[in-house]
């Protein structure tokens, strides 16, 4: 397909801030898209390939510059100036093609979309000497051959800031409205869950026949999102919304790792769905030696102890292990884990998604032979007694567990979404995970380093402000999360800068926690933070799964309620 048509879909999309509409084009859209052009799906959500896969184009802003510098003949100040100016480099792109065609008259040698992957496809896989400069000519020769409109969303692309406001759910619902007159939603979603993969899914949706849909499978060394939790404020709270009786469980402060097992093969698998199999040798073996069955989909809580005491530690104190790739053996033994395993979505071939949760626990503990500090199943009771619910509750409490789960014992598996049927009880806390969406330069000592950090929360795809922090962070790297250190990390992701304004593509969380919230028309979520301070980074965590507009409500409604009767 040419590229042309592409940009012009983005535009169209971008042209309405209407969720229907956008359903609309897309669905026109997509009916002309051939099965050999499949992985312009990727491209719809800015990306090259599936969700799962790790390789990710990403291209810094000033790796852009160079390139849109050499591919209209701009002096690379003159690019920075007009960003600067402008504020979006794709924008920028755009401007100068525009400048450059006027003055050369040179045709468009008519770009299409196989040449953009082929070329994005190669930036990632680059290393070594001499890598900048191969990226940059991958990238100039389609900036080169880009129109101005084409040019802007190239740039947009490989920056990782599309903006036309398209989410994976408004790809399933173009799809069922271009292939299944609007009648299959459940069905493309649940074909979406097991593959995680949309040109796969869009390459049987467009043959129109639900049943091809129900073909896909899960497969073993393909990660697929996990089932997020609701919260309850009380245990009365949580049995009046998953019924009587129930399971509750302690909900273990960890990381969430999702275990892959067939034949001698296990992977390991983060909730941003990342390969995390060499980061923890250990519990290879675990699995090995400790669970039953040849093949197996597992969901568990990672939890980090104490060598000497055997007591539970905080998330914080063993985060490090999920990215850490150098003197494995050494962390393993200094930071160890216990496996807590709650969920099986898969055994000997079968997908277990949609047997009920009482059934998919009750094999949990068939297959697992608990070895207490290696790997065990998460301790659990069932019951519709509130007294027993509330003293298990404190026992958690008391073992150093964050709370407890309490969990539908009828309620399938249902991955990627944030469920009624699963809910998470803790002690009142205020804090909230947000991401860092924008940054403002410091001055004196602080200058050179991003010092005040906007924070968003999320809504339906979009990323709302709440606030700036610019407390809670250290002055020195050594002694934790630095503003140098943070600088750092999120200058490769600055797509706009204005003097001392930058703004970042919505990648990094991190808790806060605050004094109040309050209704404000300075951001746009419509509320402030009072005093916020940064508390630790979450990289557990994707941006999509920030606290949410909707629990910012909730949270400021019941501080109300507080202020009133409390
Ligand atoms: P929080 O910030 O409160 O930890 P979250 O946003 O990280 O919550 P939620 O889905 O809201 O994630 O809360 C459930 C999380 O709790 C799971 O993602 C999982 O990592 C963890 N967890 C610990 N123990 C259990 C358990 N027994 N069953 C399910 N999830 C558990």
């Amino acid at each position: 397909m040419k590229y042309l048509k592409l940009a012009e879909l983005y535009e169209s999309l971008s042209a309405t801030t209407k969720r229907l509409e956008k359903i609309e084009i897309l669905s026109k859209f997509l009916k002309e898209v051939n099965e050999s052009d499949r992985e312009i799906l990727y491209l719809l959500l800015g990306d090259i390939y599936p969700e799962y896969n790790e390789k990710k184009i990403g291209i810094s802003s000033q790796l852009a510059i160079k390139a849109i510098s050499k591919s209209t003949g701009t002096a690379k100040e003159k690019v920075v100036k007009e960003w600067k100016s402008i504020g979006d480099l794709g924008k920028v792109a755009e401007k100068l093609t525009k400048n450059k065609r006027q003055s050369t008259l040179q045709s468009n040698k008519s770009l299409s979309t196989e040449k953009v992957l082929e070329n994005m496809k190669k930036l990632p896989e680059l290393e070594g000497k001499g890598t900048v400069d191969k990226k940059i000519s991958l990238i100039t020769e389609l900036l080169a051959s880009a129109s101005p409109i084409e040019a802007l969303y190239l740039t947009r692309t490989l920056i990782g800031d599309l903006r036309i406001g398209i989410q994976e759910s408004t790809i399933r619902e173009a799809m069922n409205k271009a292939f299944f007159k609007g009648e299959a939603s459940e069905k493309i979603q649940d074909a979406i869950n097991k593959t995680n993969d949309l040109a796969v899914v869009f390459d049987l949706a467009r043959k129109g026949d639900e049943k091809d849909l129900g073909k896909l499978h899960l497969e073993i060394g393909k990660p697929i999102k996990v089932m997020l939790a609701e919260k309850a404020k009380t245990i009365k709270e949580g049995f009046e919304t998953v019924g009587k009786p129930c399971a509750i469980e302690y909900k273990y402060d960890g990381f969430r790792l999702l275990i892959h097992k067939k034949g001698e093969k296990v992977f390991l698998f983060t909730r941003r769905l990342e390969n995390v199999t060499k980061q923890f040798p250990e519990v290879i073996d675990y699995i090995k030696k400790y669970v039953k069955g040849d093949s197996f989909i597992l969901d568990s809580e990672a939890v980090g102890f104490d060598k000497k005491t055997k007591e539970y530690k905080p998330f914080q104190s063993v985060s490090q292990r999920i990215k850490r790739k150098y003197d494995i053996e050494k962390i393993k033994n200094e930071l160890p884990i216990e496996i807590n395993v709650f969920d099986i979505l898969y055994y000997e071939g079968k997908s277990l998604l949609h047997e009920p949760f009482k059934k998919r626990t009750e094999l949990i503990r068939k297959l697992i032979e608990n070895h207490p500090y290696k790997i065990i199943h998460s301790k659990q009771i069932i019951t519709d007694d509130e007294k027993k619910a509330e003293a298990f509750y404190k026992q958690a409490l008391k073992d150093r567990q964050e709370g407890v789960m309490m969990k539908n014992l009828d309620a399938p598996y249902e991955p990627g979404r944030r469920v009624g049927n699963m809910l998470k009880i803790k002690p009142e806390e205020r804090d909230l995970d947000l991401v860092i969406t924008g940054g403002e330069y410091g001055t004196g000592k602080r200058s050179g380093w991003v010092s005040s950090f906007i924070l968003s929360c999320y809504a339906d795809g979009k990323y709302l402000e709440i606030g700036k922090v610019g407390t809670g962070f250290k002055e020195k790297e050594e002694e934790g999360v630095s503003f140098k250190g943070l600088t750092e990390k999120i200058k490769p992701l600055i797509t706009e800068e204005k003097g001392k304004n930058v703004k970042i593509k919505p990648k990094i969380v991190v808790s806060v926690t605050y004094q109040e919230i309050q209704k404000s028309p300075t951001y746009s979520s419509g509320f402030a933070l009072r005093f916020p301070r940064f508390t630790a980074l979450r990289p557990d965590k994707s941006p999509s799964e920030a606290t949410t507009l909707k629990e910012v409500e909730k949270d400021f409604e019941k501080q109300k309620r507080n202020w009133l009767y409390g």
